[in-house]
């Protein structure tokens, strides 16, 4: 049986939420635009759906939620809506979800594409941010929590401060990896928040963009006029059944769940061995990542002979696994070395987790780091 410790990069679906999603697909298939009862009664679900995921995390008088596919539709949906003139700005953290379409204003000349430093421990350079923000600034990204290391933004204060500087600026958090793990609730200056749903024990293909209901968003899929017109297109509604019932799950859990799993991740670093690995997570990060380096060997290796002895583990992002170059680019933008950011091991619980898993898990990273290390030296 293989120890999971890759939750980062998704997660598996509990059995229970696994039948919610079939009853969607066998039973209540019907298409929730149709004009006929059971048709209804699917647009029905969909709006408990809808209120039931917003209100998570968000005054439902203030902000709306537009389902989309997934967190990187979310996130280029809230970009090239709102990132059109002057500059916008953004973290060196974020997620290619965000640093692409970034990279792609620039390229189709439509915003200057700022990029805010760093701090040692991955969460923003908060001073070095707000420097960036100007009177041309039209939009500002801040991720909640770092996929890599684990860091947390508290992105209700930076979006605060962005707006007494630039009170027209349109403020943006990519919360995948927090929504459902770290307690928000989102403050009036955020106006645009992004999830997904397969982070948290959701299907894959589903995810939403909460906004401020003000703000009025370019559609990125026109056609049929699903989601108000916001989002066009037949609503994976098995897909959205089952983020509600993930989500109300992980809420109901949230700070048991946190507090155990914090519990995991220091006794997965206080069980390792500190002369092959070292710690790059903060200990104020999200209790659901443990970021390390073996520094001087590489993470990608490691991360293979892991998967031969039955533990699969991330490096880095999964998603930037295609990237043209092996180093961790976060880990450099938190200011180590290549040597560091080579040697990366991403690991990362779920609710699921168990202590005897840690515990194979502690035993395999220690057996593996020091026989590459003996082998390599
Ligand atoms: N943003 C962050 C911080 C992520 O970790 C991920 C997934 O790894 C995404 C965005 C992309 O989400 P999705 O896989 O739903 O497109």
């Amino acid at each position: 049986m293989m120890i999971y410790l890759d939750n980062a990069a998704t997660t598996k679906p509990s059995e229970a939420a696994f039948m919610l999603a079939k009853e969607y697909v066998t039973e209540k298939f019907y298409n929730p635009s149709a004009l006929y009862k059971e048709g209804f009664a699917v647009q029905g679900e969909l709006k408990k759906a809808r209120s039931a995921l917003l209100s998570k995390i968000a005054d439902e008088t203030a902000f709306e939620l537009i389902f989309t596919s997934c967190g990187t539709e979310s996130n280029n949906q809230a970009i090239f809506s709102f990132a059109r003139r002057g500059n916008a700005v953004t973290t060196m953290g974020e997620h290619s979800a965000v640093l692409s379409p970034f990279a792609e204003l620039k390229n189709k000349g439509l915003a200057e594409a700022r990029y805010s430093p760093l701090k040692k421990d991955g969460s923003v350079d908060v001073e070095k941010l707000l420097a960036l923000v100007d009177d041309k600034t039209t939009f500002v990204s801040v991720m909640h929590v770092n996929n890599e290391i684990g860091a947390i933004n508290d992105i209700n204060a930076i979006a605060k401060k962005v707006k007494q500087k630039n009170p027209r600026v349109i403020f943006h958090s990519d919360g995948v990896q927090a929504y459902g793990k770290i307690p928000v609730r989102l403050a009036k200056e955020v106006d645009l928040y992004s999830i997904s749903a397969h982070k948290i024990g959701g299907l894959k293909g589903v995810g939403a963009l909460i906004k401020r209901k003000t703000l009025v968003i370019a559609p990125y899929l026109i056609g049929g006029g699903q989601e108000n017109g916001k989002r066009s297109g037949t609503e994976n509604t098995f897909g959205i059944k089952q983020f509600e019932y993930a989500a109300q799950v992980k809420f109901a859990d949230l700070s048991k769940d946190s507090e155990r799993l914090k519990s995991y991740r220091e006794k997965v670093w206080n069980g390792l061995d500190h002369d092959v690995y070292v710690r790059l997570s903060p200990e104020n990060g999200t209790p659901y990542i443990l970021t390390v380096s073996a520094v001087g060997l590489r993470g990608a290796v490691l991360q293979q002979m892991a998967n031969d002895k039955g533990l699969i583990i991330g490096t880095g992002s999964a998603c930037s696994s295609n990237a043209k170059t092996r180093f961790s680019r976060v880990v450099l933008a938190c200011g180590y070395d290549e040597k560091t950011a080579d040697g990366v091991l991403r690991i990362s619980f779920s609710p699921e987790t168990t202590e005897e898993e840690i515990e194979k898990a502690i035993e395999i990273l220690n057996e593996i780091g020091r026989d590459l290390k003996r082998r390599m030296s």
